[in-house]
């Protein structure tokens, strides 16, 4: 199979605009859903539920999420259990059967699935449309990836009086634990890579973007996946998630979202409970600092729409945006006044309209992102206001793009903000840059600007970043062109879109047969 990147929409189409309309329209007919939990093929609506809201419009309930409780989920590690003893014989070229339907039906469904991201994640539609095609892209990759596995090893030692083999075993259940800023293509690519490796999945979306996660799910279901194989479960995190996470049935964590509870998954994974005879694998993709620096040959004007971009773009929520930026002093002047230029010209029109400036996602990071904005105006010494600082929740989680002057000492400058809020820091030279930089417990992106060969070398050799970009911005990753994942506390490395990223669902056994 031959790897092609899904190409986006061009929304300058008009017909591309009508489908959108259309699709906008239709999705504010239809009655807000009641979203289920689906164990086993059976859907399940409890009594008590969450509300999912519409970030730009608080008052506007996108679903109501169903609670699990303790008994459905371990109703669904059963369920996963069963599916898992018959799948996982299923041969390579059958499971990337169904998922070649299920691309087709992500495909068929664009619009529906780009207006239900942008209506519960506040994302643009350029951004929405994005996810669709790393979705496909992820789907395709990681069915690349089993076709280079299937036959496991090809370089044991032959012999003439016995057969050997070194063949990949899937793990059993598995566990997604998804983020809310990519909530179809992240959420559908962690399931994928584990499925399409033979296991099966408890698959949970973040609540915050479940309905999406929900319609993702039930294309799954239509393209075929076995009953029970892939277990849909929703509910409050700290309670159900823990549940889930201690569970001795399950076998491995496939988690995407903060340091903080990529941490405490780790910890309570790693403890074993009775009844569990394995060591539960986790991998983690956490957060980031990501620093940008412009050296002082940089091509300027390149160099500010990468910072607006890595920056700003779904309002800073990403863990590879942008929030650290580290200019040399002879620049400093000029790029900032082209950085503050782009951002005043950021413009706020709703998300449909594909408009620049969005809602954060929900209550706990608007007053996350808004105490360090009231941090930085009321510690003067460390931290500077150049640009926006105001913000207003009447209607939805606003917050305008803000560029704060600080301190090496700031904590705008070294703790994670999720938010569109970055710290600039002017230094003397490109050592002194590339110090700051790598000073961080993070290690996912980084960029450099520059023309200095001597110095993209250095950074190329000392910078200590899971994705390293040299004249590009830090967001952005595409499949099979920017393997993505992050060093030390940003994750587990394994970089997404690749053939190592489904091995990490895997396990190798080794057959010998005397003769
Ligand atoms: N892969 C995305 C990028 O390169 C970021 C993913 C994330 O925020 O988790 O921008």
């Amino acid at each position: 199979m031959n790897f092609v990147n899904e190409p986006e929409l061009d929304l300058t189409q008009e017909a591309v605009q009508k489908h959108l309309q259309q699709a906008f329209a239709q999705l504010d007919a239809t009655d807000t859903p009641d979203i289920p939990l689906v164990i086993g093929g059976k859907r399940i609506y409890t009594d008590e539920t969450l509300a999912s809201v519409n970030p730009a419009q608080k008052s506007e309930v996108v679903g109501n999420l169903s609670l699990a409780q303790p008994a459905q989920i371990d109703d669904a590690l059963a369920a996963g259990r069963r599916a898992f003893q018959e799948w996982k014989f299923i041969s390579v070229a059958d499971r990337n059967q169904l998922a070649t339907k299920l691309v087709n039906l992500v495909r068929e469904h664009r619009y529906e699935l780009i207006a239900i991201i942008v209506e519960e994640s506040g994302k643009n539609v350029g951004e929405a449309d994005g996810e669709i095609c790393e979705l496909i892209d992820f789907i395709h990759a990681y069915m690349i990836g089993m076709e280079q596995l299937k036959d496991g090893l090809d370089y044991l030692v032959p012999s003439p009086v016995e057969s050997r083999e070194a063949r990949y075993l899937p793990l059993g259940v598995g566990a997604a634990i998804a983020p809310w800023n990519f909530p179809l293509a992240i959420l559908g690519g962690m399931v994928m890579g584990a499925v399409l490796a033979g296991n099966a999945m408890i698959m949970k979306p973040s609540s915050d973007t479940a309905v999406v996660g929900y319609r993702l799910f039930e294309l799954m279901e239509q393209a075929g996946f076995p009953t029970g194989l892939i277990n849909f479960i929703t509910g409050k995190n700290a309670e159900m998630g823990d549940y889930l996470v201690k569970h001795p049935k399950l076998r491995f964590i496939n988690f995407t979202g903060s340091k903080q509870v990529g941490l405490h998954i780790n910890q309570l994974a790693a403890t074993p409970q009775p009844g569990q005879i394995w060591i539960k694998r986790v991998v983690a993709e956490m957060g980031g600092k990501n620093a940008i620096i412009v050296d002082d040959d940089a091509d300027l004007d390149q160099a500010a729409a990468g910072i607006i971009s890595s920056a700003f773009t779904m309002q800073g929520q990403k863990c590879s945006a942008n929030s650290r930026l580290i200019v040399l002093d002879s620049v400093y002047d000029q790029l900032l006044a082209k950085v503050e230029t782009r951002m005043k010209a950021l413009n706020h029109d709703p998300a449909r309209a594909n408009g620049d400036v969005g809602p954060v996602i929900a209550k706990r990071a608007f007053d996350k992102i808004t105490s360090y904005i009231d941090y930085g105006k009321d510690n003067p010494e460390q931290n500077t206001l150049l640009v926006g600082g105001n913000y207003d929740d009447t209607q939805g989680w606003f917050i305008e793009p803000t560029l704060f002057e600080v301190t090496a000492t700031s904590r705008i400058f070294n703790e994670e903000i999720f938010g569109p809020v970055l710290g600039v820091i002017k230094v003397s030279s490109f050592e002194e840059a590339l110090q700051l930089a790598n000073d961080t417990a993070y290690g996912l992106t980084g960029s450099l600007y520059s023309k200095n060969q001597a110095h993209i070398k250095t950074v190329v050799d000392d910078w200590y970043v899971g994705n390293l970009y040299i004249n590009r911005k830090t967001t952005g990753a595409v499949v099979y062109q920017h393997p993505f994942g992050g060093f030390n506390l940003s994750g587990t490395d394994g970089k997404t879109g690749t053939t190592n990223y489904v091995q990490q669902f895997l396990e190798l056994q080794s057959v010998t047969n005397h003769h």
